[in-house]
């Protein structure tokens, strides 16, 4: 029932990576890390090949049109579509994902710091408006609602109601794993989608990005479920009602764990993220294999809050793009490797 056509050539796990601009501090310190061709890279004179390399000149617009616009066909045709923002804390992973908070109003123009989120949903109901628009007589109704939640210390969140603090993940046999008591907001166009981004990220710990501060150190998922059935009386055409999602995952940062940078009262964190980034990185690298495990059971999701709660995304006929991010200061080499290792053993 899903589409066959070109959104079907995808593959089903991508990795593109993002080289993010020095800033004024870098500049004088020397570049190891160059862009050789559209997808691949050098570091330190290593190569490494991905889907694609994005450098410092790529525009969110760029980003957008590589991401996020496959991914608004893939869910539209029905799969269950991710993208994981991976890399050190100041890579820029919450820059590609959603931009800063001012440009999240804005029209987005091929010019505008807008992330990709945002424009993944200026697509989205555009498109489903030109469908409704141009339906000859057949027409597809939708029904969008989202949440959005933050993993903090192995701890799940409600970014839409941060009263909830210490929610639960439970199993129901019909719809798989969720996150019990979990706000989810009904949306019907960009300017509601954007009305709750905004709300959800301005409750995720603020502050500057260093490592010290909580952002670092949380994984944030927002999830966006599109459930469609076609109008019409008959029952055939009520049968084929479906529903997927849309997961956008902005990573904890990938960082060294120097007891004299984070302090002692941080080390468990740091064990908490480096502990679920690599539960991530093991289950990413199974389902990217041709052959998955034969028994579903055999897939790694229990490792950690983090993989339980993308089981449903991630599983079964799904799409996600990897996105990692690196700087290319080369005082960051060790985790500039680090990122790229990620990206290359998903692959
Ligand atoms: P992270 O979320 O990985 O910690 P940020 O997204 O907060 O990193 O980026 C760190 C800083 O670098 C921010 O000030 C951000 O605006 C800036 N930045 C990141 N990527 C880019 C880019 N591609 N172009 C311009 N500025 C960027
Ligand atoms: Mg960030």
């Amino acid at each position: 029932e899903q589409n066959g056509d070109l959104t079907n050539l995808d593959p089903s796990v991508k990795v593109v990576v993002r080289i993010r601009p020095i800033n004024g501090q870098e500049k004088e310190v020397d570049r190891t890390v160059t862009k050789v061709s559209s997808d691949s890279l050098s570091v330190g004179g290593r190569k490494f090949t991905f889907d694609s390399v994005l450098d410092a000149n790529s525009s969110q617009e760029n980003v957008f049109q590589l991401i996020g616009v496959p991914l608004v066909k893939n869910a539209l045709a029905g799969y269950n579509t991710s993208v994981l923002s991976y890399g050190q804390t100041g890579s820029g992973k919450t820059y590609t994902m959603w931009g800063p908070p001012s440009a999240m109003v804005e029209d987005p123009s091929p010019a505008s710091h807008q992330g990709i989120v945002p424009r993944i949903f200026q697509m989205l109901f555009s498109e489903i408006q030109r469908e409704q628009e141009n339906s000859d007589g057949r027409q597809t109704n939708y029904q969008c609602r989202c949440s959005f939640l933050e993993i903090y210390n192995e701890q799940i969140g409600d970014l839409l109601d941060p009263t909830q603090r210490n929610l639960e993940i439970k199993d129901d046999p019909k719809n798989g794993l969720y996150v019990e008591n979990l706000t989810e907001e009904y949306v019907s166009s960009y300017e509601d989608v954007t009305q709750v981004l905004i709300k959800g990220l301005s409750s995720r710990k603020v502050g500057a990005t260093t490592v010290n501060s909580k952002s670092s150190r949380s994984h944030i998922v927002f999830t966006f479920f599109i459930e469609s059935w076609c109008k019409g009386a008959s029952s055939k055409c009520f049968s084929s009602s479906k529903t997927s999602r849309i997961s956008l995952i902005d990573l904890a940062g990938l960082d060294r764990n120097k007891l004299e940078d984070v302090g002692r009262q941080h080390l468990q964190e740091g064990k908490n993220v480096k502990k679920s980034l690599s539960q991530l990185g093991y289950l990413v690298n199974t389902l990217a294999k041709e052959t998955q495990p034969e028994k579903p059971e055999d897939v790694p999701y229990g490792g950690s809050c983090l993989t339980r709660i993308l089981r449903e995304s991630l599983g079964g006929n799904a799409k996600l793009t990897v996105m990692c991010n690196i700087s290319a200061d080369n005082r960051n080499t060790s985790e500039i490797l680090s990122t790229l290792r990620f990206g290359q053993r998903v692959k």
